[in-house]
């Protein structure tokens, strides 16, 4: 049976305890849960707790943290461990994601080391991948998403609870999102690399990059696109809620 549909809420640094809890209340009296389509929410480290414990009744919908790191415990101050992140109500985490490679360096060695930990920890991992405007006007989008990928996949087990999110760094936050025929070229190269690895087609890949109510449909549209990571559409529950109804064809 195939996975369900996601839609994955990055709050960036937005959305304080309060401010979550009204949010939700509002999502919840819009959204008509339905077969075939989940929903996660990543808030800041501060609001996890409170997001968690409000959908726990909720199987189709999920909380996550925005990043960890690898180590389990110990003196890293200002980092939050897996272990923290599962007891705050995690089922997830992001990887990788640009902001965390491009704006505090993080190299494709450490995203490694996230993955691998978020994996043992029992969470699921959503590793976040893509390249750069020089890089894509370079011609270099298929060889950078590879090498991204083929950093944090060696020795990730084919039953793996695994997501891949291919956002271009250039359609992040600036209102200029992929064609869904480039998403869909870019997730098809995701595939071939993940098959490298032995793990399964059916693994699902997420498009990221200011998507929103009106483009979300035409990115569902296409084949092996298989959810989205949404960051400043995601903010008002109101047109989250629009579009977490939509329906992939
Ligand atoms: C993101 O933060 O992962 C993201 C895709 O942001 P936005 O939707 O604002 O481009």
């Amino acid at each position: 049976m195939s996975q369900p549909v996601l839609f994955a809420a990055n709050w960036k640094m937005h959305v304080a305890p309060g401010e979550a809890r009204s949010y939700l209340d509002r999502f919840l009296a819009l959204d008509a849960p339905r077969v075939g389509r989940s929903v996660a929410f990543f808030p800041p480290a501060v609001s996890l707790e409170t997001v968690a414990s409000r959908l726990h009744d909720h199987d189709h919908l999920s909380a996550g943290a925005q990043d960890v790191h690898w180590e389990a415990k110990g003196a890293f101050t200002g980092a939050l461990s897996v272990p923290l992140v599962r007891e705050s109500g995690a089922a997830a985490a992001l990887i990788g994601h640009s902001e965390r490679r491009h704006v505090f360096g993080e190299t494709d060695a450490e995203t490694a080391l996230k993955v691998a930990a978020v994996l043992a920890g029992g969470l699921q991992a959503i590793l976040c991948v893509g390249e750069t405007l020089t890089q894509r006007e370079g011609g270099e989008t298929d060889a950078v998403v590879a090498r991204q990928l083929r950093a944090a996949l060696a020795g990730v087990a084919p039953d793996a609870d695994l997501v891949i999110a291919y956002e271009p760094v250039w359609a992040i936050g600036t209102g200029k999102n992929a064609t869904p025929e480039d998403a869909a070229a870019a997730h098809a190269g995701i595939r071939v690399v993940l098959g490298e690895f032995g793990l399964p087609t059916s693994t699902r890949v997420l498009y990221g990059g200011s998507v929103n109510q009106g483009n979300v449909a035409a990115l569902l549209a296409q084949p092996g696109i298989d959810g989205v990571l949404v960051g400043g559409a995601s903010l008002d529950p109101d047109g989250w809620a629009a579009i977490c109804a939509t329906i992939r064809p």
